[in-house]
């Protein structure tokens, strides 16, 4: 084993020492992510640029030291969890570089860029970034790409994938590479920048970015349809989206959700409704205008009990700030939240609905159910306390049934929070074993000595539990 010391003094010849973090406290700090799990690294690296990432990558390689990539540590699957141990590389420090070229329609960016500055800047341009995670004012543009995260403007526009034409990578080994370009159209060669994009940091580390840009829509009106029934809720989705209509956004919170807000920061939300659907129409005013009022008798001829249409922007941002409000509200319940986002296809969100009440009523446990509906992307919440093992255990149960309930009705165990540790135990429920082992193949050809984000996405044979941290034993390297 190499010795702690002679590593931080190889590092200090790469990074300035006041950004090579090995206190205690530090290293706690950075041993959690908005999931479930805690993982120590060994040291943290702040680094600020790609000659720092390259000969850092060099060194990991050499030495066979793992390390992993690190945004503002928001994922909700453990993306950014050290493992293994070793290093993590906090980008949040990096001089945030971010150039709007309006003429081509793109944006060239650095890593650590928060992805809401990124849509602000393009707004003065009259342009906007599509991609809009909830984590949008939080979440970096490195860890919205290594995810490939959704929102809820990703109905009408497609997720972060449709809008990255061109990257710069630091490869396992330490080489810079160039993806893609500054194109919409590029077809020269395999596709590395759609692979690298949701490959959770396990392939290679995004040192810059180039994303497209789209004009602004002249107008947008927001929509509040309220329901006595939940699943009536899924239904008037399914009816919306097949009547020629494509709202811009689609979000539904179920009564736990409303409730929560409501016990939260009141904002005046109907407490004894089932579930409210949260609409945002896009585009032409006269268009818009006229799709509003066709969702309106829509959602009356589907049971809902009342249609609000927001008449101020001020209105409407408030009923968006009850959308927003959900994960705080809930997370203030019990001290443990599970964010779960298994997703369907769209004809069968109804019906998920329903299984996921049964879920809550069979496991009798506190299910709260919200998201991106018009995706058929659902958040169910479990909020507990991870200190009552009989509670854990019938959480597990439940995670189970709801993978299994969105798997059985033809969907998939991440719509956008990525598999990290959280799910990977579940992957062979999903792919087969040629499908993994062809994912497999790929990350022994990029990272060869396994050291870029491992214990993420492939099953291990004996981890089967999403809800509790893996032994320490995991671990192989002490610096
Ligand atoms: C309240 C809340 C709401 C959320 N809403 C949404 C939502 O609507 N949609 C959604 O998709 N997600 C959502 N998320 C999850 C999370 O915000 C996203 O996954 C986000 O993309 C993570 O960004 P980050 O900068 O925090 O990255 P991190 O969490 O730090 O890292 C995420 C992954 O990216 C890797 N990574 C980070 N930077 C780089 C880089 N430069 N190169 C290579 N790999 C890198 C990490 O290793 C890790 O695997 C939400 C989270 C919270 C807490």
């Amino acid at each position: 084993m190499v010795l702690k010391t002679e590593i931080v003094q190889q590092l200090r010849r790469i990074i300035k020492p006041g950004r090579i973090l090995t206190k205690e406290a530090d290293l706690v700090s950075y041993g959690y992510d908005a999931s479930f799990g805690f993982y120590k690294p060994d040291v943290v690296l702040q680094v600020k640029n790609e000659n720092e990432v390259s000969a850092v990558m060099k060194l990991a390689n050499q030495l066979r030291i793992p390390v992993t990539p690190r945004g503002q540590a928001s994922s909700l699957s453990g993306g950014p969890l050290p493992v293994k141990g070793g290093m993590v590389l906090d980008f949040s420090q990096w001089s945030k570089s971010l150039k709007i070229d309006s003429e081509d329609l793109v944006a060239v960016v650095s890593p650590g860029v928060i992805t809401a500055d990124l849509d602000d800047a393009a707004a003065r341009y009259g342009l906007m970034y599509p991609p809009d995670p909830g984590s949008s004012h939080f979440s970096t543009i490195g860890g919205n790409l290594a995810e490939n995260s959704g929102g809820p403007r990703c109905l009408k526009y497609g997720v972060t994938k449709d809008y990255v034409i061109g990257l710069k990578v630091v490869t396992p080994q330490g080489e810079v590479i160039r993806t893609g370009g500054r194109t919409v159209k590029n077809v020269t060669g395999y596709d590395l920048t759609k692979l690298i994009v949701g490959s959770e940091g396990t392939l290679g580390i995004i040192t810059e970015a180039t994303l497209r840009l789209l004009p602004r829509p002249l107008s947008t009106q927001t929509m509040m349809l309220t329901f006595d029934h939940f699943v009536d809720s899924g239904k008037t989705v399914t009816r919306i989206l097949t009547s020629g209509i494509l709202p811009a956004k689609v979000e539904m919170m179920d009564q736990a959700s409303i409730r929560a807000v409501e016990a939260y920061q009141p904002q005046n939300l109907p407490v004894d409704a089932e579930a409210i659907l949260l609409i945002e129409l896009d585009g032409h005013p006269a268009a818009v205008a006229d799709e509003a009022e066709r969702i309106r008798s829509l959602a009356k001829a589907m049971a809902a009990r009342s249609v609000k249409i927001a008449h101020s922007s001020e209105e409407a941002r408030k009923l968006w700030k009850a959308r927003k409000l959900v994960s705080p509200a809930i997370a203030s319940k019990k001290p443990t939240k599970i964010s779960e986002d298994a997703t369907v296809p769209r004809s069968k969100i109804a019906e998920f609905c329903h299984r996921l009440q049964e879920i809550r009523n069979t496991y009798k446990i506190d299910l709260v159910v919200f998201g991106h509906v018009g995706d058929g992307n659902l958040h169910p919440n479990i909020i507990c306390d991870k200190r009552n093992r009989e509670e854990m255990k019938r959480v597990q149960k439940a995670i189970e049934e709801i993978f299994h309930a969105a798997i059985d009705l033809g969907g998939t165990l991440s719509g956008e929070h990525g598999i990290g540790t959280m799910k990977r135990a579940y992957m062979p429920w999903e792919l087969s074993p040629v499908e993994l082992d062809m994912m497999k193949r790929i990350k022994l050809a990029w990272d060869p000595n396994n050291i870029l984000n491992p214990s993420k996405i492939f099953p291990a044979p004996d981890r089967s539990w999403c809800c509790r941290n893996e032994p320490e034993s995991e671990r192989q390297t002490r610096l």
